[in-house]
């Protein structure tokens, strides 16, 4: 951490900060120049509040300089995290995994219709909501139990993992035996009791970005589930809210680089939930890809036009061969292929 003084700050106000930072466990180097005087503060503390020390008298500005969080850093595992999951699947590693399948499990036949389409196009695990965090209390909640039933059904069937959502801690061992992945949705990225308690589970998470969350937030709420001992995570960037309106969230391409950087854990991309619509699904799964995203989640549909959620993102069934085949080709050209 940096602290610099103000120009005019007394001699017992630096003496004052140099004292906090010491308290604190910082190891203090001071220099002090003709103007200003400096701190450099180096310590492997990550639990303190910067505002602490800006509210000082005489501190001009604060700087840390090193990250909030530990487990999940780059630093931590510099060679990066592979989740290895069944059926030879794994993600972050050289292979591009495909997540597919509808917004929510509607019914045996819709599920099953949709989990043969996406399979032959070459889609490795099934997705679809058993359990629906809908913004309003009337739209359709989901099939709860029985979508879960069905899912690990039509994933037996087809040859394909599961991912589902869990929206709270009552649901975790109930999703148990039905899931491969448990996917935490943006509206709870930031529930640190569900995340808690997940870092207990010994199954894979797919954490997705919050609506207005920081890359930092996301990293920090990921920080919850590994300091708990849960190490089998993936993020996943769906799109943040901001000024534009011409999309339903925009897909912010460039968290995918920027999360290799910072740390280990694979990043997918969802470009259904991230632009809304499904003429722009397809170019944002090209764009991910190539800017090195581990895995790509799409919503599609048979009858998009019939379905109890997102019908209006949701891929037609030849929409989404046809991206399978466009992701097989971008692939390569960025050293992965597609799984
Ligand atoms: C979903 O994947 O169906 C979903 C609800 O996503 P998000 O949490 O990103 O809105
Ligand atoms: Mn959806």
């Amino acid at each position: 951490m940096i602290v610099a003084m103000q120009e005019k700050a007394s001699e017992e106000q630096i003496q004052a900060v140099i004292e906090r930072l010491v308290e604190l466990g910082f190891e203090v180097h001071r220099s002090t120049g003709k103007l200003q005087t400096v701190l450099g503060a180096v310590g492997a503390r990550v639990d303190f509040d910067i505002r602490d020390l800006e509210v000082m008298d005489g501190v001009k500005e604060v700087h840390r300089i090193s990250s909030p969080y530990k487990l999940v850093a780059r630093s931590f595992r510099p060679e990066g995290t592979t989740v290895k999951l069944r059926n030879g699947v794994s993600i972050g590693g050289q292979d591009v995994v495909v997540m597919a399948g509808p917004c929510s499990v509607e019914s045996r036949e819709q599920l099953f219709t949709i989990a043969e389409i996406v399979s032959k196009a070459g889609a490795r695990i099934l997705r679809g909501g058993a359990f629906k965090p809908r913004t309003s209390p009337y739209s359709f909640q989901g099939l709860g139990e029985e979508g879960l039933k069905l899912l690990k059904e039509a994933g037996e069937k087809f040859g394909l993992l599961v991912i589902s959502e869990v929206m709270e801690i009552s649901q975790i061992p109930l999703m148990e035996p039905y899931v491969d992945i448990y996917q935490v949705g943006a509206r709870n990225m930031q529930n640190f009791n569900l995340l808690r308690e997940l870092g207990k589970a010994r199954k894979p998470v797919m954490l997705k970005r919050g609506i207005a969350a920081t890359i930092e937030e996301m990293l920090l709420s990921a920080e919850y589930m590994m300091a708990g001992g849960n190490y089998e995570l993936i993020l996943c960037e769906r799109g943040i809210r901001t000024f534009e309106t011409y999309t339903r969230n925009t897909l912010d391409i460039s968290a995918i680089p920027i999360v290799h950087k910072l740390s280990h854990l694979p990043i997918t991309a969802d470009p259904s939930h991230g632009t809304g619509r499904r003429d722009k699904v397809s170019p944002m799964a090209r764009a991910a890809v190539a800017a090195g995203a581990d895995a790509v989640i799409v919503e599609v549909h048979h009858q998009p036009d019939k379905a109890l959620s997102d019908g209006a993102q949701s891929l037609f069934p030849e929409q989404f061969s046809k991206l399978m085949d466009e992701l097989r080709m971008i692939a390569p050209a960025v050293g992965r292929k597609i799984a």
